[in-house]
């Protein structure tokens, strides 16, 4: 059991899973069966138990959209109130309309999210004016001196953006550009964007060097090509723990409504207590890498292991959509774990 309030942590929300937008991309899945609001109370209740467990807690607002959710104006009154720090992943559109929220408590940072550095390809994914509207929701936090990374998801449509993406995070000196490898979703397979295990090592590279003549900070989000031995990531180092808009824990935001199958839910806060989630957390991930670590050791391991989400999301049975898709380049996901 973790010693309390000694260690920080990012508990993500999901406010809703509701996103005025539909990429194909989107590990939560474009179409969404049911609409899902988080219960404010809950959530003051949630952050109440969490600020007595950890020290720092940080809340990071993802997606569903954030700033779609009704709610989320109460919701980052609940946050002022405690005093605690927040940031959220947005993709803009909403963010000149929610600015005098935003300010009433300032983040400490907001990552705009893009699906292209060109207004051809974010459009094509993301709708008509998409990328005006993205690029004017980074304006507008820049602009009041709100640090405001932003990140692209690399597909088959982005993957020649590579550079033009280096060159407006310069543009607009934002804090950080992150590029995301995005696992494999239903649509995606469908519409054959996903890249292939070879061509993510070659885009890992060409990040890598562009770093290094950037004045912004490039980064490659988690998920890239990192064989084993490796450090245990955020989520089962107990960094971070997502909840999602019905209260329940998933084994990690990264699974969470992604895929197909049962999903792997941990814990449902709407019944149970934060200490108690945690404790069943603590010990899933314990029992989870002491698993991986002895298919480590005998061998029973392939390509697919050398990246670390999508290994996990096999191991949990989340990829098996893959089967109807043999010509795909990541179809290896589809056997069973
Ligand atoms: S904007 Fe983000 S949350 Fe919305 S559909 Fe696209 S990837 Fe998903
Ligand atoms: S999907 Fe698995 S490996 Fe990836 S961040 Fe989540 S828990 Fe870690």
């Amino acid at each position: 059991m973790i010693a309390r309030a000694t260690r920080g942590l990012d508990l993500g929300v999901e406010l809703s899973n509701v996103c005025n937008l539909h990429c194909n991309h989107c590990i939560r899945g474009p179409h969404q069966s049911q609409l899902d609001h988080l219960d404010l109370a809950l959530l003051e209740r949630i952050v109440a138990e969490a600020s007595s467990m950890f020290s720092p807690l940080r809340v990071v607002f993802t997606g569903g959209e954030p700033l779609a959710a009704a709610s989320f104006p109460d919701a980052v009154r609940i946050l002022r109130a405690r005093g605690l720090p927040w940031h959220m992943v947005t993709n803009g559109w909403l963010v000149p309309k929610h600015i005098d929220t935003i300010l009433g408590h300032r983040p400490a940072f907001a990552r705009v999210s893009l699906s292209g550095a060109t207004p051809e390809t974010h459009d094509r994914e993301r709708g008509p004016r998409s990328y005006r509207r993205a690029l004017l929701g980074a304006s507008v936090l820049l602009a009041h001196g709100i640090r405001t990374e932003m990140s692209m998801v690399v597909t088959r449509e982005s993957r020649n953006e590579l550079e033009a993406a280096a060159k407006l995070a310069n543009q607009f000196g934002v804090a950080a550009f992150h590029f995301i490898l995005p696992q494999p979703t239903p649509d995606s397979a469908l519409l054959g964007t996903d890249l292939s295990p070879a061509e993510w090592k070659t885009v890992s590279l060409e990040i890598l060097a562009l770093s290094k003549r950037s004045s912004v900070p490039l980064r490659l989000d988690y998920g890239a090509y990192q064989p084993e031995p490796r450090e245990r990531c955020a989520t089962m180092s107990m960094r971070q723990i997502y909840v999602d808009a019905q209260g329940r824990v998933p084994f990690c935001c990264q699974l969470s409504r992604y895929g197909t199958g049962d999903e792997p839910i941990i814990g449902n806060l709407t019944t149970e207590s934060f200490a108690t989630v945690v404790a069943r957390l603590e010990e899933r991930y314990a029992d989870f890498a002491a698993e991986s670590d002895v298919l480590v050791q005998i061998g029973k391991v392939d390509a697919m292991d050398d990246y670390p989400c999508l290994s996990c999301a096999r191991k949990h049975g989340r990829t098996s959509f893959l089967a109807a898709f043999p010509e795909h380049p990541w179809a290896q996901l589809a056997r069973s774990a």
